[in-house]
């Protein structure tokens, strides 16, 4: 009853933004993992591959590896769960979801439209009114003129009004798209698979815990002692300060 859980972000707390974890980092995270106290794991929005790319061997010192917000799940390297958005959706459900929000995109007077509105993901829907195949410019275009003109705000609440009964979360986030998924499917979703009771305390570490961050909802969870850091160092100076003996 006296293990901690530590549960961390992996981009821009474990790392740098888009970066790879430093050796620094990786060593401590070797002593936590062999602290027989701690029980290590980290939770972020991406797949496991990408996490992979980003913390290379670091990946060997976590006891639990959640991608997709712990839509997928591994515990000492061997994956013990995965699901997706159809455990939410009926096929029905969803059809009327993509149809809608293509009939409504396809009747936006933008600037510029290019390719790939929609993308279907493990655990969400990204819809992107300009289309994800944009060029870099196109892109800087499209986020000046959705800041002026409230594109994907205005076509959110269109969602909201349209579909009530659909339990859905909505987030703007980057500067051409946004994200859909059901209300939960945050970083709070990998604490499902814990038995919490087991542990004395429980603490997360995360860089993005501001009102609509993707670690917002998991810092502020009553479960969880949240930590906000805001760079890799920051947490490697509060898990010496807080963890290492
Ligand atoms: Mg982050």
């Amino acid at each position: 009853m006296d293990k901690k859980l530590l549960l961390f972000d992996v981009d821009g707390t474990l790392t740098p933004s888009r970066g790879v974890a430093s050796s620094e980092m990786c060593d401590i995270l070797k002593s936590l993992y062999n602290d027989e106290n701690l029980v290590i794991g980290f939770v972020g929005g991406s797949n496991l591959p990408k996490q992979h790319e980003q913390l290379g061997d670091c990946m060997n010192y976590f006891n639990y590896w959640f991608p997709e917000n712990g839509l997928v799940a591994y515990k000492n390297g061997v994956e013990f769960f995965t699901s997706d958005l159809m455990s939410f959706f009926t096929e029905d459900s969803l059809k009327e979801l993509i149809n809608f929000s293509l009939h409504y995109m396809a009747d936006l007077d933008i600037p510029v439209k290019r390719g790939t509105f929609f993308e279907y993901r493990t655990g969400l829907i990204n819809i992107c009114p300009v289309g994800r195949d944009c060029s870099q410019k196109e892109r800087e275009d499209f986020f000046k003129f959705d800041c002026e003109h409230k594109v994907r705000e205005n076509m959110i609440v269109e969602l909201r009004k349209k579909f009530p009964d659909l339990d859905l979360h909505y987030s703007i986030g980057g500067q051409i798209s946004f994200d859909v998924f059901p209300k939960g499917w945050d970083k709070t979703f990998c604490l499902n698979h814990f038995d919490l009771g087991e542990f004395s305390e429980v603490h997360f570490f995360g860089d993005k815990t501001e009102l609509g961050g993707n670690d917002y909802e998991i810092f502020c969870d009553s479960r969880v002692v949240g930590h906000s850091v805001k760079s890799p160092q920051d947490t490697i100076d509060i898990l010496k300060l807080e963890f290492l003996k």
